[in-house]
């Protein structure tokens, strides 16, 4: 059996992730990479991110590769999907999708924004 590498960590501990799948969704055009990318986290459980030709925006905790979405809980806060160091990038450059640094979780963002919601 192939292993499969994904530059995707777990967004929670940062851990590498193990049952690597990777799937080729196909080209929509000649250019154009699109690939499904999971992987588990022997703490927290699955994870998954879409790559279609840029680092994915977000990655989302699923159930099971290809799966539904799920609830994951960090220091007391609920999450959905945890939005990328790429997401907040101009999505107009031209990068490498694969390099690890823009699927890096952006924990500032994330905590910033929760700042402003939870006082008071
Ligand atoms: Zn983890």
């Amino acid at each position: 059996m192939q292993v499969q590498r994904t530059p995707m960590r777990c967004p929670i501990c940062d851990r590498e992730l193990v049952d690597v799948r990777i799937r080729n969704i196909g080209t929509v055009t000649a250019n154009l990479l699109w690939q499904m990318h999971a992987g588990r986290c022997t703490e927290h459980g699955w994870f998954q991110a879409e790559v279609i030709s840029k680092p994915p925006r977000e990655i989302f905790p699923v159930n099971r590769p290809g799966g539904v979405v799920r609830r994951v809980e960090v220091d007391g806060r609920e999450y959905f999907s945890f939005p990328t160091v790429w997401n907040a990038m101009d999505p107009r450059q031209d990068v490498d999708p694969f390099d690890p640094r823009y699927w890096e979780v952006d924990w500032d963002r994330i905590r910033g924004a929760s700042i402003g919601v939870t006082r008071g």
